[in-house]
């Protein structure tokens, strides 16, 4: 394997499916079976899960409702999400601990680093919700933050295409798809991969982002035994 401790970044929408708005159970039991496999390959596997499917607080925003409040409100849609992929990894026999970075210690733990860090060493999965706690991030941020501080090796990008494009591959049939690309090249460009803020954190910590399909099944574990699937983007 060429990974042992990975950040998983699953956006609001992966557990969408083709649904317009919320959670589809089924996608979520797919989800689950692909994350399942990984854990039973021994690897430790931290998720951030964003909010998406449920609630965006820059739209909202752009509605009229005051960003702060639209932001939590967004980040508690994340935990939604956590909770949901909690309860499928669990009926799949997988041990799995939903760390909050907004305290709701009736549902979840709250994020302590320390425990996190002992959660994964013990084969737990970790599923962080409420993104970073703070107001005007994303969870694309939050999946570089928690990846640095975990001291994870890699964060797994999961999407709905199999990587970076020099343009938009629906639009043209000439769509060029990265096999890799410096992160530089992805903030000067502007390349749509996450946010800058967690492209300049992964830069800063010398973390590799690795961006592929995860409608392809057994794509994660590919992407662990370092096969190429999608993206890299790295120094
Ligand atoms: N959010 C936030 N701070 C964070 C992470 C998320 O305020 O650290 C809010 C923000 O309003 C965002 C929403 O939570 O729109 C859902 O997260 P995101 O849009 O990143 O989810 P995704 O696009 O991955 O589904």
């Amino acid at each position: 394997m060429t990974y042992q401790r990975v950040l998983l970044k699953l956006s609001g929408e992966a557990l969408m499916g083709n649904l317009g708005y919320g959670i589809d159970p089924k996608v979520v039991a797919d989800i689950a079976q692909e994350i399942k496999d990984v854990i039973d390959h021994g690897i430790q596997l931290a998720i951030v899960v964003g909010g998406g499917n449920i609630f965006r607080g820059v739209k909202a925003a752009s509605a009229g409702m005051d960003r702060a409040t639209a932001d939590y409100v967004g980040m508690i849609a994340t935990v939604m999400n956590a909770m949901t992929l909690q309860d499928a990894l669990e009926q799949m026999g997988v041990p799995t601990r939903v760390l909050t970075a907004i305290a709701m210690q009736e549902v979840a733990e709250p994020y302590i680093r320390r425990r996190a860090i002992r959660h994964l060493e013990k084969g737990r999965v970790i599923v962080f919700g409420a993104g970073s706690g703070n107001p005007f991030f994303t969870t694309d941020t939050t999946a570089a933050l928690r990846a640095a501080e975990i001291d994870a090796e890699v964060v797994f990008k999961a999407t709905k295409v199999d990587g970076v494009y020099d343009c938009d591959p629906q639009l043209n049939p000439n769509a060029r798809r990265y096999e890799s690309l410096t992160y530089s090249h992805v903030l000067a460009h502007d390349l749509r991969v996450m946010d800058g803020t967690a492209i300049a954190l992964c830069k800063e910590n010398d973390i590799p982002i690795i961006v592929f399909d995860l409608s392809v099944p057994g794509n994660i574990v590919r992407a662990i035994k370092g096969e190429s699937v999608g993206t890299i983007v790295g120094g």
